[in-house]
C-alpha cells in the first residue's frame, strides 16, 4: 500500500527516518531517554533563539493539551485575558478560558483581518484589570499570519503578559525570543517540526515559573510541577510518549541538517506558491489576499458549481494519493490544502493536477466567478 500524502497541517507526511525512529522502545526511567527528552527541549529553545531566561516545558497530548496548560498555569484565578480573535484557533482559545473560569475579553475581528496592534493596544489602555493578551500566530482555520512582533511590542508597553499559540507557526515562521517579548510560547511535535503528533511544548519564562504553582485547575495539566519534576530527575512525570520524542528528536536532526528554520520557511514558501500558482491557473479563487498569507495552510473557495460537492471531491482525491482538509469558517464554503510537511513543490504540483483531475471528473466546470 502506498501511503496518501498528507496535505493536512497535523498530522502531517512526516519523513520515512522520522518514521524510523519510532522502531525502538524506550524505558521512561532510563538514562538515555532522559538524555533524549533533555535534548530534545534544549534544541526547541533554541529554535526560537531563546537561552537562559526561557525553559521548554513538553506536555503530553496534542496541541491543544499545551495551550491549556499554559493559560491555566500562567493566567492567575483572577486574571484577565485578551483574545484577538481572527478565526477558529482564537474561538478554541475563548472556550478553553471558559472552561477554567478566566475571564476573557474578545476583540473581535474579521476573519480575513489581521489582528490589529493598534486596536489591541487601545483595549489594554481601556482596561487595565486585563492581565493577559492570548494570541494565536499563524491563524489556522483561514491560514492568516497575524503580526506578531507588533503585537508583542504593545503589549510589552502595556506591561501585561502574551501567550502565543505558535503551533503552526514555529520552526517555520521567524520567532526570535531575544527581541520579542512572551511569558510563554506554544507549540507541539506534528506540525513545521514535522514531528509525528502527541507532544506539545510551552517555551515559558523561567522567572515565571520559579515564581511556582497555584494557578493551575489539574494535575495533569500544571506546567510548573512538569518543569520542577523535570528539572529535579530529568523525567516526565507520568507515562510519557516515549516513540513520539524519539520521532521528534530525529525530525529535528533533519531540520537541524536542512538549514533550519529559514530553510523550512524557503521550502513552505515555494511549496505554497506553486500550490496557489497551479489552482489559480485552474480557476480556483484563495480566500485571503497573498500579503495576508502564511506558506502553512491556504485556504479556497469551493467552485460554485451544482456538481461541487467536498466529501466525493475529496474521496476522490485521496483516491489520486491526496488527503486534503475541510474548511474551517462558518459564512463561506471552502476547503483547505496545507503546504507543510515532508513535501516539495513536485508533490505540491501532482496535487494540483489531482484537484484538477477529480473536478473534471465530477463534472465541475465553473471554478470561480465568471
Ligand atoms: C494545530 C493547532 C492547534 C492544536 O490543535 P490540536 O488539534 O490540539 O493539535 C492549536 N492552535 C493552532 C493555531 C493550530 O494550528
Amino acid at each position: 500500500m502506498t501511503e496518501p500524502i498528507l496535505l493536512t497541517p497535523g498530522p502531517l507526511t512526516t519523513a520515512a527516518q522520522t518514521k524510523a525512529a519510532m522502531l525502538a522502545d524506550w524505558g521512561s526511567w532510563d538514562g538515555a531517554f532522559n538524555a533524549l527528552t533533555a535534548s530534545v527541549c534544549r534544541d526547541l529553545v533554541a529554535i526560537v533563539d531563546a537561552a537562559e531566561d526561557h525553559v521548554c516545558v513538553p506536555l503530553q497530548g496534542s496541541g491543544t493539551f499545551a495551550v491549556e496548560a499554559a493559560l491555566g498555569t500562567l493566567v492567575p484565578k483572577n486574571g484577565k485575558v485578551l483574545v484577538p480573535d481572527n478565526g477558529s484557533y482564537c474561538k478554541r482559545i475563548v472556550r478553553i478560558l471558559g472552561y477554567l473560569g478566566r475571564e476573557a475579553v474578545v476583540l473581535a475581528h474579521g476573519e480575513q483581518e489581521p489582528a490589529d496592534p493598534t486596536r489591541i493596544d487601545a483595549a489594554l489602555a481601556a482596561d487595565r484589570a486585563i492581565t493577559h493578551v492570548a494570541q494565536v500566530h499563524c491563524e489556522t482555520g483561514t491560514g492568516i499570519l497575524n503580526p506578531l512582533r507588533e503585537i508583542a511590542a504593545a503589549v510589552a508597553g502595556r506591561g501585561r503578559g502574551l501567550i502565543v499559540d505558535a503551533m503552526s507557526s514555529y520552526g517555520a515562521i521567524p520567532i526570535d525570543a531575544r527581541t520579542l517579548r512572551f511569558d510563554a510560547l506554544i507549540a507541539a511535535s506534528g506540525k513545521c517540526l514535522e514531528g509525528v503528533p502527541g507532544m506539545g511544548f510551552v517555551i515559558a519564562r523561567r522567572a515565571l515559573l520559579e515564581r511556582g504553582g497555584g494557578n493551575s485547575h489539574s494535575l495533569a495539566m500544571d506546567l510548573v510541577d512538569q518543569w520542577q519534576y523535570l528539572e529535579k530527575c530529568g523525567q516526565w512525570r507520568f507515562t510519557p510518549p516515549t516513540h513520539v520524542v524519539a520521532a521528534l528528536r530525529a525530525a529535528i536532526d533533519q531540520f537541524q541538517l536542512q538549514g533550519g528554520r529559514a530553510a523550512r520557511l524557503a521550502r513552505y514558501t515555494e511549496n505554497c506558491a506553486a500550490l496557489v500558482c497551479g489552482m489559480r491557473a485552474l480557476g480556483l479563487r484563495t480566500f485571503l489576499p497573498d500579503d495576508l498569507q502564511a506558506p502553512i495552510i491556504v485556504t479556497f473557495h469551493s467552485p460554485p458549481d451544482p456538481a461541487y460537492d467536498f466529501h466525493e471531491f475529496y474521496r476522490r482525491v485521496r483516491d489520486r494519493g491526496f488527503i486534503l482538509y475541510p474548511g474551517k469558517l462558518t459564512a463561506v464554503d471552502t476547503f483547505r490544502v496545507g503546504c507543510i510537511g515532508a513535501i516539495g513543490v513536485d508533490t505540491m504540483k501532482r496535487a494540483v493536477a489531482a484537484i484538477a483531475d477529480a473536478l473534471h471528473e465530477m463534472g465541475v466546470r465553473r471554478l470561480g466567478p465568471e
